[in-house]
């Protein structure tokens, strides 16, 4: 049986959702030279430094425009105003994204409004407003409305155009219609770039490093939207800097609208793909993030066909034994009941490899509320004839009350659930945001070939050692 989504509730017991201008400051980390500033109370700041200084371990600025009591009464444009003029005269940055807060949401402040003052005498400095009030959302559409700002405050609307093409959004970009790009004039036009820009969605730096890696063994330039695979996972130098020396340019962000194809790897952030396509012809495929067997397929075919480029032996290879770890793990994971937590593209990702496994994800959570989620579960589960509980926009009280009921036995999911794999007795694989009660969380990889092999050890390793005690032949 597959459950509907949690009821509406009126109280959230240890919410599973981070804050929305949470998931917008992710984004900026990942944009050379930018600085987030949080227009609201100083609390918001601390918090989300906090949360990201701690999976990350990485130092983290976060501005903030300390709203007070009286300029939530009279309003917050002198605080925004003169933030911005602190922040370009002291720190120098090449860009400043303004994220709200529920609080001068609440208030009802025009941050466009107050940005286009600000900007009419300091006309050529890109100030980015991203509306993120926390109540209406995630931090999974705090970073797409992030991405959407970033890309069509940067581009020159004065070229602006309607193809009026329709995007191919969902899993459902068949080989037929692949090949069918295959004669389609834009994909040669001198005009275009040649690269391919890839939204990659809410995954750790170490993951967008790989699909960096795997875009240039496939012989293709690329955009990544936004490239946090160093400005959140530095190398220690000697070097201090207050705001991001590395990630995606503002030249590149730019340079978006002549690409070829954006290519989207999150089902929760094609926001910026869409306006590129509506806008500028640039084709967006949205397909799966590619955890596992098929969903990489998905991709490493999809990047051959639009870049015209045929699939590197290295990268078959790979694949290759990816294949043969998963025939090698099978009398280990066949059957074992698993349930999955975390932002939505993951869980979905991680249900569909354990899927291919063999495993039985009986359980999945994300504490955004999603029908694409909603949708794409139940699709999977049809797939593999499994039953699923799913959990969309829950909390961990859900959870907890899911996992008991199916008999659990093994847990993927963040470090809030760690308590409960603890309680429960359940082995806990920490993936995805937070992760704070391990090292190296900006390098757990799950996307690609050799990700998935990695990951298929992992997971098949934590049941040999919970499962299967040593010595006892009789049992393995
Ligand atoms: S008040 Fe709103 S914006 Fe600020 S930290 Fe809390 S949820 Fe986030």
């Amino acid at each position: 049986m597959i459950s509907p989504s949690a009821d509406k509730k009126f109280a959230v017991i240890n919410p599973a959702r981070m804050c929305q201008p949470l998931g917008a400051v992710h984004a900026l980390l990942g944009v050379k030279g930018a600085m987030p500033l949080i227009h609201g109370s100083q609390g918001c700041s601390t918090y989300m430094r906090f949360q990201l200084c701690r999976h990350f371990r990485e130092p983290i600025n976060i501005s903030s425009t300390s709203m007070s009591e009286s300029t939530v009464v009279y309003g917050g444009e002198k605080n925004l105003i003169k933030a911005l003029d602190i922040i370009t005269r002291q720190y120098k940055p090449e860009l400043i994204g303004v994220t709200s807060s529920c609080l001068t949401e609440t208030i009802g402040d025009d941050m466009e409004l107050i940005i286009a003052n600000f900007l009419k005498s300091n006309n050529d400095f890109p100030v980015i407003p991203i509306s993120t009030p926390s109540y209406t959302g995630s931090h999974v559409e705090g970073y797409n409305q992030a991405l959407r700002a970033l890309v069509e405050k940067l581009v020159n609307p004065v070229s602006v155009r309607h193809s009026g093409e329709k995007s191919t959004i969902g899993s459902t970009y068949t080989d037929k219609k692949l090949n069918n790009l295959r004669g389609d004039p834009k994909y040669t036009n001198k005009n275009y770039n040649g690269k391919i820009n890839l939204i990659t969605g809410l995954i750790s730096p170490s993951d967008v490093f790989s699909m960096k890696i795997l875009l240039q063994e496939m012989g293709l330039e690329s955009i990544i939207l936004t490239d946090t695979s160093q400005s959140l996972h530095l190398p220690l130098n000697g070097e201090i800097n207050f705001i991001p020396s590395q990630g995606t340019t503002i030249a590149q962000i730019k340079d978006t609208i002549h690409s070829r194809a954006t290519i989207c790897i999150s089902r929760h952030a094609d926001s910026a793909g869409i306006f590129l396509e509506k806008n500028f012809g640039v084709k967006l495929i949205n397909i799966p993030l590619p955890v596992g067997l098929s969903a990489t397929d998905h991709l490493v075919e999809t990047l051959s066909v639009v870049g015209n480029k045929k699939i590197p032996e290295n990268i078959n290879l790979q694949r290759g034994q990816l294949l043969d770890a998963m025939v090698d793990a099978h009398a280990y994971n066949y059957k074992r009941r698993v349930a999955i937590y975390g932002e939505p593209d993951m869980v979905t990702g991680l249900t569909r490899f354990l899927s291919e496994l063999g495993m039985h994800p009986v359980v999945v959570c994300t504490g955004t509320q999603s029908n694409i989620f909603q949708d794409e579960i139940e699709s999977l589960a049809r797939e593999h004839g499994h039953d699923i509980q799913i959990i969309s926009g829950g909390d961990l009280y859900d959870l907890e009350q899911k996992i008991v009921e199916e008999d659990v036995e093994l847990l993927l999911g963040n470090s809030y659930s760690a308590r409960i794999a603890s309680e429960k007795n359940i082995p806990l694989i920490r993936v995805g945001f937070p992760v704070f009660d391990r090292i190296g969380a900006q390098r757990i990889n799950i996307t690609g070939y050799q990700a998935g092999l990695n990951l298929l050890d992992t997971i098949t390793n934590t049941i040999i050692e919970r499962y299967y005690e040593p010595g006892r032949d009789d049992k393995i």
